[in-house]
C-alpha cells in the first residue's frame, strides 16, 4: 500500500513526539477544547453587549465562568472527565436554543446543535448511551427551534438582516467547523499513534518468537524458517549450504561446578563468538539447551571447516573468568551440505549424526564425514 507524504509527516510527527500521547497529557487535549470554548463564550459576551440582547449577556457570563472553571477541574481533577463533557453538551444545547428562541434562526446557532453530536462520539471514550442520548436532545432541541422558526415564531429580538447578525452568523459557523477540526485532528494523531503502538508491539512481538532472550540469537523456529528462505534464494539448484551443529563440551559439569549463572555467561560468550566470527551472510542459532547451529549459504563443507577452526581456535585461546574461577570451554561440531533439493531435515540430521560422533571420538574437534 503506497502512502502519501503528507501520512507519511504524520506518522513521523507522531513516532518523534511520543510524550505527547502519554495518557497523563490527555488532559490537556481536554483543557484545550475547553480553553477554546471559553473563548468563542468571550466572543458571543462581546457580540451579545454590541447587540444589548440581555438574557444571553447574562448567560454568557456564566458561561465564561463556567469554562473556565471546567479548565481548571479538568487540569486538577484524576477522573470526571466524562462529566464535564456532559455539563458542557449541556451548557451548548441551552446555549443554542436560548439564542435561536430570542433571536431566530438568521444566527444559525442551529450549527452547534448538529457539530456537536460527531464531536461527542468522538470525545465520550468509556460511555457507550451518552452520545447517543446527548444526539437525540441536540436533535430534539434543534427540530423544535427549526419547527417553530418556520411557523413564524414572534422573536423577542428581530434584527432583520443586520450586519451584526451575519457577523454572528460567520462566528458560528466558524466555531462550529474549529470544534470539528480540532476534534478530528485530535482523533486522527490518536489513531496514527495506536496504528504506532500496534506496530512497535507486534514487532516485539515478533521478535520474542524468533529470538533466544538468553543469548539473542535465533530460535530453533526462527532459524528452520531462515534455512528455508536460504534454500528458496540459492544461486542454482546446485547451490551448495553448509549447516553445522555445535555443542558445548561438558556443559553439565561447567554448571554443577560453577552455578547455572556461570553456565548462563559461558552461552552467551559461545552466542557472541558465533556472531562475531560467521562469515556474511551466514547465520547462527540457539538450537537447543547449549546447542548452536550454524548455515552458511552458497557455501561447501570446507567453508563450514574453515569458520568452525576459527571456532576452535577462539575458544581454546580464551580463558573464562568468571567470580574468581578461571577455565576454558571446547566445543564438537558436526557439519554437512545439502543442496536446494534436499530435504532440510536431512542435511541437518546428518550434521547432528556427526556431532555425536565426535563426542565419541573425543569431542573437541569437527566432524564432517558419516
Ligand atoms: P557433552 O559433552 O556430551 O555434550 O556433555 P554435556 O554435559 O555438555 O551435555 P549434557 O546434555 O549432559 O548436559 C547439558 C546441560 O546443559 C544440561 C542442562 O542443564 C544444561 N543447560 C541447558 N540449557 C541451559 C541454560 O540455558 N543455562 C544453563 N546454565 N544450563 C543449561
Ligand atoms: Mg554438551
Ligand atoms: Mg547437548
Amino acid at each position: 500500500m503506497s502512502t502519501g507524504r503528507s501520512s507519511e509527516m504524520i506518522r513521523e510527527f507522531v513516532a518523534n513526539n511520543r510524550k505527547l500521547f502519554e495518557e497523563s497529557n490527555e488532559k490537556f487535549i481536554y483543557a484545550i477544547g475547553l480553553a477554546l470554548c471559553f473563548l468563542a463564550h468571550a466572543a458571543y459576551l462581546i457580540m451579545f453587549i454590541i447587540l444589548k440582547v440581555k438574557e444571553m449577556l447574562y448567560f454568557n457570563i456564566f458561561s465564561v465562568a463556567f469554562y473556565l472553571a471546567l479548565v481548571i477541574l479538568i487540569m486538577t481533577l484524576r477522573k470526571g472527565k466524562d462529566i464535564l463533557i456532559c455539563a458542557a453538551s449541556t451548557e451548548i444545547i441551552v446555549h443554542a436554543a436560548m439564542a435561536t428562541y430570542l433571536m431566530g434562526w438568521a444566527p444559525d446557532f442551529g450549527i452547534l446543535l448538529i457539530v456537536l453530536i460527531p464531536i461527542l462520539f468522538l470525545m465520550m471514550k468509556g460511555k457507550l448511551l451518552v452520545p447517543y442520548i446527548y444526539s437525540a436532545l441536540a436533535m430534539g432541541t434543534f427540530i423544535w427551534l427549526r419547527v417553530r422558526n418556520i411557523h413564524h415564531a414572534v422573536l423577542k429580538y428581530d434584527f432583520g438582516d443586520n450586519g451584526i447578525i451575519n457577523a454572528l452568523y460567520i462566528l458560528n459557523a466558524l466555531i462550529g467547523v474549529l470544534a470539528l477540526v480540532y476534534t478530528l485532528t485530535v482523533y486522527m494523531l490518536n489513531r496514527v499513534d495506536m496504528e504506532y503502538r500496534l506496530t512497535a508491539q507486534s514487532e516485539e512481538f515478533k521478535k520474542a518468537a524468533s529470538i533466544d532472550p538468553l543469548t539473542q540469537l535465533f530460535n530453533r523456529r526462527a532459524m528452520n524458517e531462515k534455512i528455508r528462505e536460504i534454500r528458496r534464494n540459492s544461486a542454482t539448484p546446485r547451490s551448495r549450504y553448509v549447516i553445522g551443529i555445535g555443542d558445548i563440551d561438558n556443559f553439565k559439569k561447567i554448571n554443577d561446578t560453577y552455578g547455572h549463572d556461570t553456565g548462563d555467561k559461558v552461552l552467551v560468550y559461545v552466542a557472541n563468538l558465533f556472531i562475531s566470527m560467521i562469515p556474511e551472510g551466514g547465520y547462527a542459532a540457539r538450537w537447543g539447551g547449549e546447542e548452536f547451529l550454524f548455515v552458511l549459504p552458497e557455501s561447501q563443507i570446507v567453508d563450514g571447516l574453515d569458520f568452525t577452526d576459527q571456532m576452535h581456535k577462539s575458544l581454546r585461546a580464551h580463558t573464562f573468568e568468571i567470580d574468581d574461577c578461571l577455565f576454558g570451554v571446547t566445543m564438537t561440531f558436526g557439519v554437512s551440505e545439502g543442496i536446494p533439493t534436499d530435504k532440510i531435515d536431512t542435511v541437518i540430521t546428518h550434521a547432528d549424526k556427526r556431532l555425536y560422533k565426535g563426542k565419541n571420538n573425543g569431542k573437541n574437534h569437527t566432524e564432517y564425514t558419516d
